[in-house]
C-alpha cells in the first residue's frame, strides 16, 4: 500500500464505510479470505463466513497446530475440575462440514501489497481479505532473567497447550511446605482475572495434597480485576495461603533465576519450589511483522469492522488488536470475529451490514462450586469499542447463586467452542 492510500485510510472512516457499501468486482473466481490463527478469533471469523456466505467465499485458515488448547479452563485443570483432553478442539468439522480449507502451517510474513501471505512450509497463499487473529507473544526482556529458553524451569501457561500440563506437574511435585511463586503481567494482557483464578485454582489443589505450602504473587499493578472477590475467596477457602507483593512493595521490581529457582523482589531473594512466570505482552508476531502494530505492540483498528488502522484490507480480532474497553478474552475475540465476519462479507458479496455489538463475559472458579463474573456491553464509536453497561458479581453471594454462576461458565465453555469448530 502506498503512503498516500495509506494515509487516506487512516484519514477518515468514511473510507471504511465507503469500502463496505461497494462490493468488489472481480473476476470468475469466488472472493478469497484467509485467516490467520485458528483460535477464539480466528475459528470463529473463518466458520462464520464460510457458513454464512454459502459457498460464495473461499475461505482459507492457516494454524499450526492440529488440536487448538483453550486457554480458558486451563486454570480449571490445574485445580483439577477439568481433563487435559477435554480442553482440545479439532479443526476437522471446519473442514469436512464448512469446506474451509485448513492448512496446518505458521505464517511467516504478509505482503501487502501483493495481498499474500507467506508459509513457513514455503509457498504463498493469495487473499482479497486477511484477517489475523495471533493471539499474544511475550516482550522480550520483560523480566530480567526469564526468556523463552527458561519456560521449562519456570513455565508461563499462558498460551494454550504443554505448558499448563507442566505448571500442572511441577505444582504436584513440590515438596510439602514449599513455595509457588507467580509473577503477574502488567497491563494490559491477555484474561484480566486470569493470573488470579489461576492463583485460586492452585490454592485449591495445595489445600488438597499440600495443605501447609504457600502462594506468593508477585504483581506489579496497583489494583486488579474481580480483587474484592478473589481477596474475599482466598481469605475464606484458603486462609493464610496466599500472599501478594504489589508495588508499593517492590512487586514491579523483580528479577527471576530459573537455575537457582529464586524469585528476587526489589532486591530480596527469595527461594520458591515453582515458579509461574507470565510476561509483559504484545501482539502475536505476524502483526508485528505485518507492520500493522504500534509503539505498545498493539495493532489498532477501526471498531465498527475490525480492520487494521494501517490496512483496509486486514482486519485484526482478539488479543492482538487494539480495540479500546473489551477486555482481551476468549469471548471478546468471539464477539469481534462476528462482527468482522459480517464486514468482510458485506465487502466481498453483497450481503448486509449492521450496527456492530459486542459483548463479554468473564467467569472465575474460585472453590468447588464457587463462581464469580464480570461483564459489559459494547458498541463502536470512532474513537474506540466503548463500553455501554456492565455487571460483576457481589461479594457476601450465598453458595446456590455461586454454584449457578459455575454452571453458567460450563453452558458458555459448551457454547463457545462449539461456535468456534462446529
Ligand atoms: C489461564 C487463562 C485463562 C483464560 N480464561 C479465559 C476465560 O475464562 N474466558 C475467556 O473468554 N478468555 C479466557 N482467556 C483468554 C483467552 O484464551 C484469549 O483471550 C483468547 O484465546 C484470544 O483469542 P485470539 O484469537 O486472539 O488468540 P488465540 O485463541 O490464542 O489464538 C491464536 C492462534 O493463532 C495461532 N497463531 C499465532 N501465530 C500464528 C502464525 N504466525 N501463523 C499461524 N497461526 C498462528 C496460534 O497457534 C493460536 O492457535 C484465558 C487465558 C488464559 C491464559
Amino acid at each position: 500500500m502506498t503512503a498516500l492510500s495509506r494515509r487516506h485510510f487512516i484519514a477518515t472512516s468514511a473510507a471504511v464505510s465507503a469500502s463496505l457499501a461497494a462490493p468488489m468486482v472481480r473476476g470468475q473466481g469466488r472472493p478469497r479470505v484467509v485467516v490467520v490463527g485458528g483460535g477464539s478469533g480466528g475459528a470463529t471469523a473463518a466458520r462464520y463466513i464460510a457458513k454464512d456466505s454459502q459457498g460464495a467465499i473461499d475461505v482459507t485458515l492457516i494454524e499450526p497446530q492440529r488440536t487448538y488448547f483453550t486457554c480458558y479452563f486451563s486454570n480449571l485443570y490445574i485445580g483439577g475440575f477439568q481433563d487435559y483432553d477435554d480442553l482440545g478442539h479439532s479443526y476437522g468439522k471446519l473442514a469436512s462440514e464448512y469446506g474451509i480449507n485448513v492448512v496446518h502451517d505458521w505464517a511467516i510474513g504478509v505482503d501487502r501489497d501483493a495481498k499474500t501471505v507467506a508459509l513457513a512450509g514455503g509457498g504463498s497463499v493469495p487473499y482479497d481479505r486477511l484477517i489475523l487473529s495471533p493471539g499474544i507473544d511475550f516482550k522480550d526482556g520483560a523480566i530480567p532473567g526469564w526468556d523463552l529458553a527458561a519456560q521449562n524451569a519456570m513455565p508461563h501457561a499462558y498460551k494454550g497447550g504443554t505448558q499448563a500440563q507442566l505448571l500442572k506437574a511441577q505444582i504436584m511435585a513440590m515438596p510439602e511446605g514449599g513455595t509457588y511463586a507467580m509473577v503477574a503481567p502488567p497491563n494490559p494482557y491477555r484474561c484480566p482475572p486470569g493470573p488470579y483464578e489461576r492463583i485460586s485454582m492452585v490454592a485449591h489443589a495445595l489445600t488438597q495434597m499440600n495443605p501447609t505450602a504457600k502462594i506468593l504473587i508477585v504483581d506489579p499493578k496497583e489494583k486488579y480485576s474481580k480483587q474484592a472477590l478473589f481477596e474475599e475467596g482466598w481469605q475464606k477457602h484458603y486462609a493464610g495461603m496466599v500472599e501478594r507483593i504489589g508495588p508499593d512493595f517492590g512487586g514491579d521490581k523483580v528479577e527471576v533465576r530459573p537455575d537457582a529457582m529464586e524469585v528476587v523482589v526489589d532486591g530480596v531473594v527469595e527461594k520458591v519450589d515453582v515458579c509461574n512466570v507470565i510476561p509483559a505482552q504484545k501482539a502475536g508476531r505476524i502483526a508485528e511483522l505485518a507492520d500493522l502494530t504500534n509503539e505498545e505492540g498493539w495493532a489498532p483498528v477501526v471498531p465498527a469492522t475490525m480492520q487494521s488502522r494501517e490496512d483496509e484490507n486486514i482486519h485484526v480480532l482478539g488479543d492482538a488488536s487494539q480495540q479500546g474497553d473489551m477486555p482481551k478474552s476468549g469471548y471478546s475475540a468471539n464477539s469481534q470475529a462476528k462482527v468482522a465476519a459480517m464486514a468482510v462479507r458485506g465487502a466481498l458479496t453483497d450481503s448486509r451490514v449492521f450496527p456492530a455489538k459486542f459483548s463479554n463475559t468473564c467467569w472465575s472458579l474460585i472453590a468447588t462450586e464457587d463462581g464469580v463474573k464480570v461483564g459489559a456491553s459494547y458498541e463502536a464509536t470512532e474513537e474506540k469499542i466503548a463500553k455501554t453497561s456492565g455487571f460483576i458479581s457481589n461479594t457476601g453471594e450465598d453458595a446456590a447463586l455461586r454454584k449457578a454462576t459455575y454452571e453458567e461458565s460450563l453452558g458458555w465453555y459448551a457454547g463457545i467452542t462449539t461456535d468456534m469448530f462446529g
